[in-house]
């Protein structure tokens, strides 16, 4: 919890580290323990997935979606949004 007499201003806010090049440096897979798996069974090529994922880890190839395994996070918004219930967060082996 963040003790908002210590913290009153951005300047009283501790160092911290900014990424300084564009998204493309920003492979934020290291931190993923679940990842999503699309079943193109149910899928209807619709792109809300691609449209929500804050990481910009889902491309389109060929109208459908495909996750990019290097910049997914695993944050599971996508498959919150997926209207057909299409994609499944699993478990990953590390
Ligand atoms: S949101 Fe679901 S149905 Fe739409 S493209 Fe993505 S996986 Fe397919
Ligand atoms: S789990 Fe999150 S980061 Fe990964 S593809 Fe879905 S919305 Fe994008």
């Amino acid at each position: 919890m963040i003790n908002d007499s210590l913290y009153k201003c951005e300047k009283t806010l501790p160092q911290m580290p900014v990424t300084m090049g564009s998204m493309a440096d920003n492979q934020t897979s290291d931190f993923r323990n679940i990842a999503p798996q699309i079943n193109y069974d149910k899928c209807i090529s619709c792109m809300i997935c691609w449209k929500f994922c804050p990481d910009v880890a889902i491309e389109i190839i060929n109208d459908s979606p495909k996750i990019n395994y290097k910049y997914c996070k695993g944050c599971g918004i996508c498959s919150v949004e997926c209207p057909k219930n299409a994609i499944e967060m699993e478990m990953e082996a590390k």
